[in-house]
């Protein structure tokens, strides 16, 4: 595995790749910690694409949270053995400056609300921390596919909804949420979670799947009424929030049959590790 910290040296051998007549490069963007959920991605992209190049950069602009930021995972060789097991063919490890020079400045977004509610309004700035940084990347890399993980399913919106806005000649390829035996979603942040925590950590599952199982016998509010007192009684968990929202607008619903596609969304901290999930509905 090439491993290139230079974006003029990666888009230099992007273009040898290419002139080779070679055929599609797959891009997989993500912050490292690498876990198999991050591995199925990278899978994907090596089994469509002719080239598949990873990146690991912990992204500064997307963290609202200093101290998210500070106590983010790292190991960077165990994701570069991960890797190479993998059979990843290029891996970008860019410093801070070759992201974002000195003379970067962020640029603004609309995404038309999506970016307002869930994860926007509990996080602000966040997606456009996101959105910058997955621009700069999608100009530096010109993917032809771009893979990433519904476990981030208001991200994914973000990244298609910027991808139509700006024309980016890219596929989003979407891939479902891998999850560890017990049903918790797979996520770098994980690690930080103790002993007693990571064994609590299933109840966001179990919340979801019940909900999954049961919610025609509710109407959305009362569903969120219900998760709501359940995680009230839980004496490790806070939750941030928990919507029954609309897959297309993500916008929250009152009515199950208002939309063709719903989903449920959920944010909660354990400790001091803040978790995502959700679902599908319908
Ligand atoms: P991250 O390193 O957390 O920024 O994630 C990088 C990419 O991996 C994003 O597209 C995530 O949605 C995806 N990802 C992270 N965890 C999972 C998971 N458990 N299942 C599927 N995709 C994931």
């Amino acid at each position: 595995m090439l491993i290139i910290s230079k974006k003029d040296e990666l888009t230099e051998r992007i273009s040898l790749f290419k002139d080779q007549g070679k055929d599609s490069v797959g891009f997989v963007p993500t912050m490292g910690f690498l876990h198999l959920g991050h591995g199925k991605l990278i899978e994907k992209s090596l089994s469509e694409n002719g080239l598949t190049i990873c990146d690991i950069f912990v992204n500064p602009l997307q963290f609202n949270d200093k101290n998210d930021y500070q106590n983010y995972p790292t190991n960077i060789e165990k994701d570069i053995s991960f890797l190479e097991k993998l059979g990843c063919d290029v891996l970008y490890l860019p410093a801070h400056g070759d992201i974002y020079p000195p003379e970067h400045v962020p640029m603004d977004y609309n995404f038309g609300g999506l970016e307002n509610v869930m994860e926007g309004k509990f996080r602000p700035g966040h997606f456009r921390g996101v959105a910058e940084v997955v621009r700069i990347l999608f100009e530096i890399v010109r993917p032809d596919k771009a893979y990433f993980g519904e476990k981030d399913f208001q991200q994914l919106k973000i990244i298609e909804e910027m991808v139509r806005q700006f024309s980016f000649p890219v596929e989003i390829v979407r891939c479902p949420t891998v999850r560890e035996q017990d049903g918790l979603a797979m996520s770098s942040r994980n690690a930080r979670l103790s002993v007693t925590e990571r064994k609590a950590a299933t109840f966001i599952y179990e919340q979801l799947q019940w909900c999954v199982q049961n919610y025609k016998q509710f109407s959305p509010l009362q569903l969120k009424h219900k998760v709501e007192a359940a995680f009230e009684t839980h004496p490790l968990f806070k939750l941030e929030y928990f919507e029954c929202a609309s897959r297309e607008t993500l916008k929250q619903i009152e009515n199950w049959d208002e939309t063709g596609s719903a989903g449920i969304f959920i944010a909660a901290y354990l400790g001091s590790v803040r978790l995502i999930d959700n679902m599908i509905l319908f």
